[in-house]
């Protein structure tokens, strides 16, 4: 192969990827090689991807539609089920419109590249998700990226009314929060549109799981446009993109991984409406999720590795070195606990980490075996 030439160099570096073997995960348990792990790498943070409320209405789903939704949503794939799921997302969410998408991953692609030309800027925080790095840089307009979560840095880099400015709810890498009263402030004061992407707040923060922003006592009003995913906290995948009708309308018309992509499988619609409203009645999962971060965070305070400021169901323990993650994440299988060993390029070089994501379907017993195999691996 003419192309391997980079690969080959990241397998020198010792960050070549494989895929793992899994035969099954849900937000508690993985089976993998004929053994079973306690989870702690997922992103089913309330444990609904088994939830027998969204199996049974996928199962409805497929007897009422089929399995697939048999075209793009503008050509005659937008039924029934989608359009049940949209209004149930404004209506939990507070927002006027939506629009569905296949992929969180698709739908930043869509808004970034549909919205913004080349006499356009996009400032984006550092630490982004890789779709939104990516949508930035195939897009004409001029990229800024600002230091993680300083205000201060973006204020000085900020023109007037010259683009958008995003950043996450939930940062995925480091479970911190955004800012968003102060990034309202600036958006609203330099005339610039604000675009959340909650991946990870939703479902997970804020009055009825609305999110980040509720979270922080802000309505979703308060930026331009709304991005969530169905993957994470809602157990199934998928994605929505929410803001005025004029901005859904115009990505009905000019987000190409929209328009020309098959739309949502009706199962997957109805699981994800489902899932919406349990998440809207799930302040026990919220609780029970919020008793075991604590849990989690008293029982690694003492170790001689660095745990990120996170109140958030992602909890992050950074090594620095790639070599003593890997050796700390093997020693953590040993012992029947999967934890994900982020490396470069997802995280900077010198912070390679376990990522540690907790979740409702986890038991006390379970976050006390993993803090007990921490003290003693270290
Ligand atoms: C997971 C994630 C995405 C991508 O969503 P998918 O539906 O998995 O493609 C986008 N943004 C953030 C912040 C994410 O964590």
């Amino acid at each position: 192969m003419p192309f391997n030439l980079s690969l080959a160099e990241r397998e020198a570096a010792g960050l070549k990827r494989t895929l793992p073997a899994i035969d099954r995960v849900d937000g508690r348990s993985l089976y993998s090689d004929g053994k079973q792990f306690v989870n702690f790498a997922g992103n089913d943070y309330l444990g609904l991807s088994r939830a027998p409320e969204l199996r049974e209405a996928a199962e409805r789903a497929a007897r009422d539609y089929g399995v697939g939704a048999v075209a793009s949503p503008l050509v005659v794939g937008h039924q029934a089920i989608h359009r049940e799921l949209e209004s149930e997302l404004c209506d939990w969410l507070g927002l006027e419109s939506v629009m569905l998408f296949s992929s969180g991953f698709s739908a930043n692609q869509a808004v970034i590249k549909a919205l913004l030309s080349k006499e356009h800027t996009l400032w984006q925080d550092r630490l982004n998700h890789a779709s939104l790095q990516e949508a930035g840089l195939l897009s004409p307009a001029r990229m800024v990226r600002f230091a993680h979560n300083d205000m201060t840095a973006l204020e000085k880099k900020l023109k007037p009314s010259a683009g958008l400015i995003v950043s996450e709810g939930v940062f995925s890498m480091d479970g911190d929060m955004a800012p968003w009263a102060e990034l309202t402030r600036l958006a609203n004061g330099s005339g610039n549109w604000l675009m959340i992407d909650d991946a990870h707040g939703l479902g997970v923060l804020g009055e009825e799981g609305r999110g980040t922003l509720a979270e922080q006592g802000l309505e979703a009003s308060s930026v331009n446009i709304f991005m969530g995913t169905f993957g994470k906290a809602l157990g199934v995948s998928g994605a929505f993109v929410g803001g005025s009708r004029e901005l859904v309308e115009y990505l009905h018309n000019f987000g190409r991984s929209y328009i020309y992509s098959t739309h949502l499988p009706p199962p997957q619609a109805a699981a994800v409406l489902a899932a919406v409203r349990l998440v809207r009645k799930a302040d026990d999962r919220r609780a029970h999720l919020r008793a075991l971060v604590a849990q989690f965070r008293n029982g690694v305070a003492e170790l001689p590795l660095q745990l990120l400021p996170s109140a958030t169901a992602i909890q992050p323990l950074v090594a620095g070195e790639e070599a003593a993650t890997l050796t700390l994440a093997a020693a953590l299988k040993q012992q029947g606990l999967w934890t994900g060993a982020i490396r470069p390029p997802t995280v900077p070089k010198g912070s390679a980490r376990l990522r540690i994501t907790l979740s409702a379907a986890h038991t006390q017993a379970d976050v006390q075996r993993l803090t007990d195999a921490l003290h003693s691996a270290l």
